[in-house]
């Protein structure tokens, strides 16, 4: 069922977001050679818990252990974090984070570059923003889910790279997961019409080389069956009436 949020819900949303858009921030600092991936989920917990009423929405969903997903290089999500994990100058590192504030869920990830690393990778994470800014961009009246596919599959291919079909983005709300899914691959006009007080987790995954995905013997990581690099964007975005709505990175 899909769930329409009024301007209150919104509203929250938007604060439970501007935490976690400071969450992402403070990882892009916090991130460098050495330190390992537990390191810097503890970063982020204790930074989520210091506002008041907010929690990591990650940790127990689904039995999951930790505050957030950290994927490495070919990881593409749900690595989890470890102290076995420590991060290599070269590699990148996809956040990916969710706040749970007044009942109200936000999702949200970001690459990140581990010290210096190559142009290929570079050039990877700058398409997957693309990627992630043209599918926000569609999110609007008059749209349809498979618009934001779309733009996004029609970014990231005419980069020469791959979109992962088998994990995808969604709605968002009082559950972590709600309808609808949000591909990102699609035709223009297919899928649920788009409405006013729709919040959705836009979140590129995007792959240097194959699109086709395996997933390890830990059950959670799922990473490119080529071995290949592997970006991940989010937003949280508000379908409204005066266009996009994108409730983790506001303004300032
Ligand atoms: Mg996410
Ligand atoms: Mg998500």
């Amino acid at each position: 069922m899909i769930t329409l949020k009024s301007p209150r819900e919104l509203e929250i949303m938007a604060r439970g977001g501007s935490i976690l858009g400071a969450t992402l921030r403070l990882m892009r600092e916090t991130v460098r050679p050495g330190l390992t991936t537990e390191d810097i989920d503890a970063v982020a917990e204790e930074f989520i818990r210091s506002h008041a009423g907010a929690t990591p929405s990650f940790k127990g969903l689904y039995g999951f252990p930790k505050s957030l997903c950290t994927s490495i290089d070919e990881e593409i999500v749900h690595g989890i974090p470890s102290r076995k994990r420590p991060l290599s100058e070269g590699s990148i590192v996809s956040v990916d984070c969710g706040v749970f504030l007044e009942g109200l869920h936000v999702d949200a990830a970001t690459t990140i570059p581990v010290g210096q690393v190559s142009a290929q990778a570079e050039r990877l994470m700058a398409v997957t923003q693309e990627c992630l800014a043209a599918g926000v961009a569609a999110a609007r009246l008059g749209n349809h889910i498979g618009d934001i596919g779309h733009a996004v599959q029609t970014v990231a291919e005419a980069a020469g790279f791959g979109v992962v079909r088998e994990l995808v983005g969604h709605g968002i709300g009082s559950r972590f997961h709600e309808d609808p899914q949000v591909p990102n691959h699609g035709q223009p006009r297919r899928g649920p019409a788009l409405r006013e007080g729709m919040t959705l987790a836009i979140e590129p995954m995007i792959t240097e080389g194959s699109y086709e995905t395996r997933t390890l013997a830990d059950k959670w990581t799922v990473v490119t069956a080529d071995g290949k690099l592997s970006a991940h964007f989010e937003h949280t975005v508000a379908v409204t009436r005066d266009g996009p709505l994108v409730l983790t990175n506001p303004p300032g």
